[in-house]
């Protein structure tokens, strides 16, 4: 059969499961007024000086992108202080994740992730026929990165850094990040991906370009699609050694990131109100559901990040679907081996008492 050729890597590999999309739940359900908190996404919308700078380009469809992301790069080498070869960008850090996996992976090479973390690691990996090694995060999902140092061996080649961790809201410190990279071989890449850094308020989160900046092998990734609000465009970017840049480019698509992507990336990195509010809109919503969950008795993990991790005590894909009646769409913790967590997106103050109304209702009608 043609299937007896597919890649044997192929076997084990499940499709990515997003979160719900509202138009989905409104087709099954037949309800309007659908909040959505499942994607990390910023509730308070696009920046307003990207939409106008993606208006301003629809003249140029006829136009292929810029290739070499000229403006964007030189954008953001200022915006970070770093050099234009430094800089590498994905249609969304997804890709540049699956950029990582292809420049270094052979069959049977290993990378290290934390456990819970994002999926997408394991799944690029495991396209090159790679095998993921899982590291389990500590007590309170705190990273020890002695943990992350044992469990490399020799054919480890790229370390995953989730700081601050999806779905845990927790983070690397300071001091704790150049320690671990002092251990680790100069020849094991060690990529942090970076997507809620925008959000952090610890003073103590380390900084990855701040590592790399001191000469570590480091590859920090960062968004446009989280406190940037653009996660429709897919705008993703690492800044690592330019010597890493230049291997990683030769798998990248010619025109991986189109022109509208590119001229809104560029508007909302200086979009200074959007940023501001989108900031606020966070962190006044996370004591509001912080304050929710004290008052429902429920143990949740302080984040640094625009979502939280929340241990219901119930089972959290019934959960899911007491909420989804409801018409307010979260994350079910079952995703991630954790079957009484759910985790929901920071959103606006009247996103934020909707649910938990929702979530108290819900947890009463199931005990
Ligand atoms: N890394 C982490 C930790 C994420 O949570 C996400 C988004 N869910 C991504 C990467 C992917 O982001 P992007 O939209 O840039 O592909």
């Amino acid at each position: 059969t043609i299937l007896k050729h597919v890649r044997p890597s192929l076997h084990d590999l499940k499709p990515y499961i997003p979160g719900k999309p509202i138009a989905d739940v409104q087709r099954e359900l037949g309800i309007d007024n659908i909040i959505k908190l499942a994607s990390n996404e910023n509730p308070a919308g696009p920046s307003k000086r990207a939409q106008e700078a993606i208006q301003q380009s629809l003249f140029d469809l006829h136009r292929y992108p810029d290739g070499g992301q000229v403006v964007l790069k030189s954008e953001l080498a200022a915006y970070h202080n770093v050099s234009e070869d430094m800089l590498l960008i994905g249609n969304g850090s997804d890709e540049v994740i699956s950029f990582f996996c292809t420049t270094f992976l052979e069959p049977g090479d290993e990378i290290v992730v934390p456990s819970p973390s994002f999926s997408e690691y394991k799944f690029a990996s495991t396209l090159m026929a790679g095998r993921t090694v899982e590291v389990p995060l500590g007590e309170g999902f705190e990273y020890d990165l002695n943990d992350f140092a044992n469990a490399v061996t020799d054919r480890t080649r790229i370390v995953f850094l989730c700081s601050p961790n999806n779905p845990t809201g927790t983070y690397i410190r300071q001091s704790d990040l150049e320690a671990f990279l002092q251990r680790i071989s100069p020849e094991i890449l060690v990529v942090i991906d970076e997507a809620y850094n925008e959000y952090v308020e610890a003073p103590d989160y380390a900084q990855g370009l701040d590592l790399l900046k001191k000469g570590y092998n480091v590859a920090v990734m960062r968004t446009f699609s989280k406190l940037f609000g653009l996660a429709a465009l897919r705008v993703g970017y690492t800044i690592t050694k330019p010597e890493i840049v230049n291997y990683v480019n030769r798998v990248r698509e010619p025109f991986n990131v189109n022109h509208l992507a590119q001229v809104a990336a560029v508007a909302a990195l200086h979009d200074e109100e959007h940023i501001e509010v989108s900031r606020k809109v966070n962190s006044e919503g996370k004591q509001a559901l912080y304050e929710g969950f004290r008052r429902l008795g429920m143990k949740y993990i302080p984040t640094e990040t625009n979502f939280i991790l929340v241990d219901t005590g119930v089972d959290s894909k019934e959960l899911f679907q007491a909420l989804l009646r409801k018409g307010v769409i979260i994350r079910d913790g079952g995703f991630f081996g954790l079957p009484t967590w759910i985790r929901v997106t920071i959103g606006l103050p009247e996103e934020n008492t909707r649910f938990l109304a929702a979530l108290e209702e819900s947890v009463k009608e199931m005990k």
